[in-house]
This record gives structure tokens, C-alpha cells and sequence, in this order.
């Protein structure tokens, strides 16, 4: 008898745009899509809840793409809900194949087989990690720097979070010190490191994954997602991240090695 978990069909689980032929930058964006296989039925979840933060970051792709447009860069964006397969953690996390989100049940993911769990690691998670590897491989003699893009929700279990950018780092913390550094001084956010979360709270699965083995910098940029709703404002802020972050990389040329 055959498995359903072998019906379905998870489609194009990454997307991968070459926006230089001499890219600097590799800007990745694991929770782009809301995207649920037809055949997993939402995961039981309601159209409000699959619209919402626990699925995606809304507003994250639009940003990257923004970002990725103005540097020398590789954009990787993942193509399928975060909920049916966390490409921002490792197969052997809980949280990689969620069955709560914050405060929600997922039912679809409650008690799943070890073949139906591997069955999504092996259909979103590794071609995922291998288009970001392929990219940096493609891009060796030019890449210096990977940046994840992500948003968060402004009310995360009932609390409101007054933090608007986080600048968070892996086990490199290098990148990240140097753009609090060059924060731009006409910001009118507030902008942290290592918050809203950190890489204690395991979210930095893909940068210490690709960063360090490649000798590339790395950074995650979290953005309150009520800050990029509108084309304008993600426009708005792709233009502040990419000049920073060119201005970060300008610094760290100049200083010589970091540290
Ligand atoms: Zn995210």
C-alpha cells in the first residue's frame, strides 16, 4: 500500500533570481511564501490563520527582492508556509515542522510519521540548503556577504514588541557589530541587536549552516512587519538596508579584517 504522504506534491520549493553576474551579496528569505500543497488542506488551518505571521513573513519577500535589486546580489526565497517545513531549522528541530505556532494548534502536523516527516525535509528543506550552497558556489570568487530577511509580528503573545529592526548574528557576530555601527544617524527606527530574538531562540540555523564554512559574513535583518505593509514602504526600506549595508561593507574594507 502506498503512503500518502508519496501523493504529494510539494512543487518548487525555492526560487532562486541572479540579479549580478558578480554577485556580493547572497540575500536569502527562508518564510517568503504562505504557500500550503493542495493536498496537505491548509494543514487545517483557516484562511485567516494561513494569512497571517505563523505561516509567512509578510512582507519579507517584497523587501529582499527590494534589497537584492539595488546590491550585486543572488536572491533565495523559499516557496512553501513555514508551517509545513521551517527551512530556517534543521531537520531534527521540533519547531522545523511546527505542530503549535504561537498560539495555535497546527493540526496537519500533529502526529506525523517519521516517513512523513522526512518525506518534507527531503522535498523543501534540502533543495532549499542546496540552492543557497550552489549560489555561493557559483558566486565564490565574488560573494562576501549572506544577509537573511525576515519580518515579525508587532504583538507576539499578547505583548506589543517596541523594537522595529533587529540586527541578530550566528556564531560570526562580526557583520552584525559592524551595522550597529554604521547605523544610519537620520534612522528613525529602533533598531537592536539580537531582538526581537536571538540565536538562542535557534533561529540562525541558516547562517551559521552556510556562513562561517564559506568564510562568508552574515547577518538576519528582522523587521516589524507593520513597518513594511506597502509597496512604498518596503521600497522605503530596501533603500535603507541597501545602503547601509553597503556602507557596513565599505566600513569593514576600510578597517581591514574585522576584529
Ligand atoms: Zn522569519
Amino acid at each position: 500500500m502506498e503512503s500518502h504522504a508519496t501523493e504529494i506534491d510539494y512543487e518548487e520549493a525555492v526560487k532562486v533570481s541572479r540579479m549580478s553576474s558578480a554577485p556580493r551579496v547572497l540575500v536569502v528569505c527562508e518564510h517568503a511564501s504562505n504557500r500550503v500543497p493542495a493536498q496537505l488542506h491548509g494543514l487545517g488551518l483557516n484562511a485567516q490563520h494561513l494569512a497571517s505571521h505563523i505561516a509567512w513573513d509578510p512582507g519579507a519577500l517584497e523587501v529582499a527582492k527590494g534589497l537584492a535589486a539595488r546590491v550585486p546580489s543572488v536572491l533565495i526565497a523559499g516557496n512553501v508556509s513555514r508551517l509545513v517545513y521551517d527551512c530556517n531549522r534543521p531537520p531534527d528541530a521540533k519547531s522545523a515542522i511546527p505542530e503549535q505556532s504561537e498560539i495555535h494548534d497546527v493540526p496537519g502536523n500533529k502526529g506525523l510519521t517519521p516517513f512523513e516527516r522526512l518525506a518534507r525535509v527531503d522535498a523543501i528543506y534540502r533543495p532549499f540548503h542546496a540552492a543557497v550552497s550552489k549560489a555561493i558556489r557559483e558566486a565564490r570568487d565574488t560573494v562576501e556577504l549572506m544577509v537573511t530577511v525576515h519580518s515579525f509580528t508587532p504583538v507576539y503573545d499578547g505583548k506589543a514588541r517596541t523594537v522595529e529592526i533587529g540586527i541578530l548574528h550566528g556564531s560570526d557576530p562580526r557583520f552584525a557589530a559592524a551595522m550597529m555601527a554604521c547605523r544610519p544617524d537620520q534612522s528613525v527606527y529602533d533598531i537592536r541587536l539580537n531582538q526581537p530574538y536571538s540565536a538562542r531562540d535557534g533561529v540562525t540555523h541558516t547562517l551559521d549552516l552556510h556562513g562561517p564554512v564559506n568564510g562568508l559574513h552574515s547577518v538576519m535583518i528582522e523587521i516589524r512587519n507593520d513597518l513594511i505593509q506597502t509597496d512604498e514602504a518596503q521600497d522605503r526600506m530596501a533603500d535603507q538596508l541597501a545602503e547601509w549595508i553597503e556602507d557596513t561593507l565599505h566600513a569593514l574594507e576600510n578597517g581591514g579584517q574585522a576584529q
